[in-house]
């Protein structure tokens, strides 16, 4: 198989069924079957430029089963989860959830297992959470639009985050601690 930033070419050896039955199986309410390839997900994506692979070129790898090539795939590591590709998508293909499984999968398959970049993601996921009690940061003029909307749809506002709630479970756990530790063991 060769891949470039626009073609991929594959042969019959590269295309395992099994792992697109298996995507199918375990993802049954993400809709990765309606995938008509539009690309309106990627054109929204927020990190789709620092990434070879956006999310309509995953799903199509996905659909034409090649494992080796999406679980080995660093772009799967970088995705913010901010969702965009799943609020955009016409045919409601919830690929930010099918991605958590890919993710899933190539750690429990040892497709990762002496790279740092999932480390790195974990690391950016807990630190963010520890700062901001979310995945993602939401600036004041995002948050004030989006109360904006859900006041429109009758939603009350979202609710503000209890940070030390938050901290007094991270500082239980240890999440920072451990992630730091594991990511210096894969350097
Ligand atoms: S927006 Fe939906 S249908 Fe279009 S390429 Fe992305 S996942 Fe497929
Ligand atoms: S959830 Fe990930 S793949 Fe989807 S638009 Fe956001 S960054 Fe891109």
């Amino acid at each position: 198989m060769t891949v470039d930033n626009i073609r991929i070419k594959v042969t019959m050896k590269d295309m395992d069924p099994e792992f697109l039955k298996e995507v199918i199986e375990k993802c049954r309410e993400d809709n990765i079957l309606n995938c008509y390839q539009c690309g309106i997900c990627s054109s929204g994506c927020t990190i789709s430029k620092d990434i070879i692979s956006p999310p309509h070129r995953l799903i199509a790898m996905t659909l034409m089963g090649l494992r080796d090539q999406v679980l080995s795939d660093p772009s799967i590591w970088i995705c913010s989860y901010c969702h965009t590709c799943t609020e955009r998508c016409p045919k409601n293909v919830n690929f930010s959830h099918i991605l958590a499984f890919l993710r899933n999968i190539s750690a429990e398959y040892g497709y990762t297992s002496k790279e740092e970049l999932p480390w790195k993601t974990y690391k950016g996921a807990i630190d963010m959470n520890y700062d901001f009690g979310a995945g993602i940061a939401l600036i004041t003029s995002q948050l004030a639009k989006t109360n904006r909307v859900r006041t429109k749809l009758g939603l009350p506002p979202i609710p503000k985050i209890d940070m030390d709630e938050i901290h007094k479970i991270m500082d239980f756990l240890k999440s920072r601690e451990r992630v730091s530790k594991k990511l210096e063991e894969k350097k």
